[in-house]
């Protein structure tokens, strides 16, 4: 019995949620699957799963990727969390960050500036009916849905085109955004389907739109920092709750240490989960959701893997239900997994890959600390004189010892996360992590 592991009776927030960012290094279909088990042990009741390339698109079909699942998968994963007892929120991107969308060559016209892939100009004609596409396509396979994510966050270059530009000289920038949602919003609506968005482009609308937009949707607040209040204000909730929004909390288990980070950070992941939930209990906040990031955006490496991150997650979970990190949490974390893992569910990949990501993290820096040391030594340029040879010589060869060794590393990482994630992605993280430090390790070796 897992009893000993979580203390309180009921749960410090109701929904407790965990991410499934499928952009980058996703996992097998064996993987998919069997995660839900650790999810069910960990008291996991919601997922908000971010499909992306991964899925079995029928409306669009190019824009699966050539691992995507097939609706089998899709449909059996679905099943399993069902009989597990998670609710399954789908997340399909609306607005901002459609860059799996926006690269194809049919929707590069619907792009709000021609040089950046992620944001849809929402004045285009096809705007609406690409994305309500998307979304009737998730709604396939999800069945009956409580909640459906539209995304929306981080439109950088919202407003910008001459249309828009027009629109929100004469109404405002809540106007035209509200424009582009609100058919998307009543779509749900109608089949009784409650739409999420993310919070950051409302935060500075005045109180009258957001009691416009409260009626129609629920907003999701994120913020990754240890202190996820000293950026997103408390005021901002307060406005939120005093126009009526519904609010959910968004924490970070793994991917927002870093876009190249191949652990995350877990003081600082412990911290942020804490303080979301605390807020989340004062707030009354309908629940709060742990992201884990597999890309900072669809166009950069990816970073750390899921599995490398199970201690984060189960952390996570274990703060949602008891309202608080545990005292000494590595060692909960390392006694629930071991736990588990005597009850046959699937986490024995997790320690292998922890010790790999550590060592290939840790190697990695040193190279970056090494290039920079030997620069210094081999650019004395007001004192030419005190340039030591032979301490070049060393740090040449320290550089080259330390490219094999992260080499070394990479197929270490690789080799653990057999099984975990198709061998394409293993390979592309491969050389996502030794290319650049190759490359860097190669030019100055060539150039001095
Ligand atoms: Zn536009």
């Amino acid at each position: 019995m897992n009893q000993k592991f979580f203390v309180r009776k009921k749960p410090a927030v109701s929904y407790r949620g965990i991410h499934l960012d499928l952009k980058g290094l996703p996992p097998s279909s064996g993987r998919l699957l069997s995660l839900v088990s650790l999810l069910r042990e960990a008291r996991i009741n919601c997922l908000l799963v971010e499909w992306e390339d991964m899925y079995p698109w029928s409306s669009y079909p190019f824009l699966r990727n050539e691992t995507a699942y097939t609706r089998k998968t899709v449909e059996c994963f679905l099943e399993k969390a069902r009989q597990a007892g998670i609710e399954v929120i789908p997340l399909v991107q609306s607005f901002g960050h459609l860059e799996n969308v926006l690269s194809r060559k049919p929707f590069r016209k619907l792009r709000e500036i021609p040089s950046l892939v992620s944001d849809l100009c929402p004045s285009r004609p096809a705007a609406q009916e690409v994305i309500l596409n998307l979304v009737k396509d998730i709604l396939e396979t999800h069945g009956s849905l409580k909640y459906f994510h539209l995304g929306g966050d981080e439109v950088w270059s919202f407003g910008r085109c001459r249309s828009c530009r027009k629109k929100v000289a004469q109404s405002g920038k809540a106007a035209l955004y509200l424009a582009h949602l609100e058919p998307i919003f009543h779509f749900l609506d109608q089949q009784g389907i409650r739409p999420i968005i993310w919070d950051d482009m409302v935060r500075d609308w005045p109180g009258a739109k957001l009691k416009t937009l409260a009626h129609q949707t629920d907003l999701m607040c994120w913020n990754y920092a240890a202190d996820p209040f000293q950026r997103l204000k408390r005021d901002t909730l307060e406005r939120f709750v005093k126009a009526g929004c519904r609010l959910w909390a968004a924490s970070a288990f793994k991917g927002a240490d870093g876009p190249y980070a191949d652990r995350p950070n877990l003081p600082v992941r412990l911290a942020n989960m804490a303080a979301w939930v605390q807020q989340a209990s004062e707030m009354k906040m309908v629940g709060v959701i742990a992201t884990g990031w597999s890309r900072y955006n669809t166009f950069v490496s990816p970073c750390e893997s899921l599995e490398v991150s199970l201690d984060s997650l189960v952390l996570s979970a274990k703060i949602a239900w008891e309202g608080k990190v545990p005292d000494q949490p590595a060692s909960w974390a390392e006694k629930f997994l071991g736990f588990c893992q005597r009850k046959g569910l699937p986490v024995k990949s997790f320690f292998p890959c922890r010790l790999a990501a550590e060592n290939l993290q840790c190697c990695r820096e040193k190279v970056f600390q090494e290039v920079k040391s030997y620069l210094h030594q081999a650019h004395l340029v007001g004192e030419p004189e005190r340039i030591n040879p032979f301490r070049i010589k060393q740090a040449k060869q320290i550089l080259k010892d330390s490219l094999e060794k992260v080499e070394k590393l990479a197929r270490e990482w690789q080799k653990s996360h057999q099984g975990q994630v198709p061998a394409i992605w293993l390979e592309k993280y491969f050389l996502s992590r030794t290319e650049p430090v190759r490359r860097l390790v190669d030019f100055i070796l060539a150039a001095h």
